[in-house]
């Protein structure tokens, strides 16, 4: 695996390549929900690309961002075991030189959940991937369905902009006790490890009280928020009910929907959601 932290560099070396190219970016901290998007790559790219740059755009405390899980020898060894092809790897000076100061930001999907109560995240997190779209020119770049409103957003401004690129996302890979992997699980101590397999538990309690018969949204979410309110552990940030194609609320249920929720287990802010699609839909 050739790893690459300079811009120019990677550009020279991308240059030759003239395979097709499956880009994979993380924040780091890799786990078996980074891998699976590695497997989707294979699938696409002939070339596979991963990035480690944990973005500082898009975090809204800077505890959280330096708290943030870092172990930059694991992952590379871990990547490397797994076939990607290139790691790049910037530092923050190479995406955000002095005198940086553009933003991409689109309107709708920038404003709620995510973009409400982290603020600017959704900015950051556009202005990253633009900014890595147009160094790495990936033919595809695969997503994980867990962040289910930034892989909107992805697809959103790809298409705003004629970004060339071609988004894919890939299925929520979860513990054996359901719980999403996540980065931040490694700062769960033991009691919060255990509360947290609550909110997967807590979604499906609603899709099968959607599947009896409640179609109302408000009724759902009270329900979801009464089961975990019972867990002193649980903070509830959000639980929302919205069309997984545009992302407009939903009040009355019919046959697709996501419930997204985003709670704290302890200190640590977890998201998760379940999708409910129709196949051809
Ligand atoms: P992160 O390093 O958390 O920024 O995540 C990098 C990519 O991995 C994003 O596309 C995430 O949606 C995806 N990802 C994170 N956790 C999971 C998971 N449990 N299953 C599938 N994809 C994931």
């Amino acid at each position: 695996m050739k790893i690459i932290k300079n811009i120019f560099e990677f550009i020279e070396y991308r240059n030759k390549l003239s395979k097709k190219i499956a880009l994979v970016p993380t924040m780091g901290s890799i786990h078996e929900g980074h891998l699976s998007l590695v497997d989707t790559a294979k699938q696409y790219g002939e070339i596979i690309i991963a990035t480690i740059f944990i973005n500082p755009m898009q975090f809204n405390s800077s505890e959280d961002y330096k708290s943030y899980p870092k172990d930059f020898d694991q992952d590379k060894e871990i990547l490397q075991n797994k076939g990607v092809d290139i790691l790049f790897c910037p530092s923050i000076s190479e995406i955000y030189p002095d005198g940086f100061d553009t933003t991409i930001k689109v309107d709708f999907l920038s404003e709620l959940l995510e973009g409400k109560y982290r603020k600017d995240h959704m900015e950051g997190v556009a202005t990253v991937v633009t900014k890595l779209f147009n160094i790495i020119l990936p033919d595809y770049a695969i997503f994980g369905e867990k962040d289910f409103q930034q892989l909107l957003l992805i697809k959103s401004f790809v298409k705003d902009l004629n970004v060339p690129v071609k988004i894919i996302s890939s299925k929520t890979i979860r513990d054996k006790d359901g719980l999403a992997l996540s980065s931040r699980n490694i700062k769960l101590n033991p009691d919060e490890r255990n509360i947290a397999t609550e909110i997967n538990k807590s979604l499906i309690m609603g899709v099968e009280k959607i599947l009896l018969g409640e179609k109302n949204s408000k009724n759902i979410i009270e329900y979801i928020k009464i089961y975990l309110s019972s867990f002193n552990l649980i903070k509830i940030e959000y639980i929302s009910i919205r069309n997984p194609k545009n992302f407009e609320v939903i009040n009355k249920i019919n046959k697709e929907f996501v419930i997204l929720i985003a709670v704290y287990v302890g200190n640590i802010r977890l998201i998760d959601n379940i999708i409910i699609e129709e196949k051809n839909g």
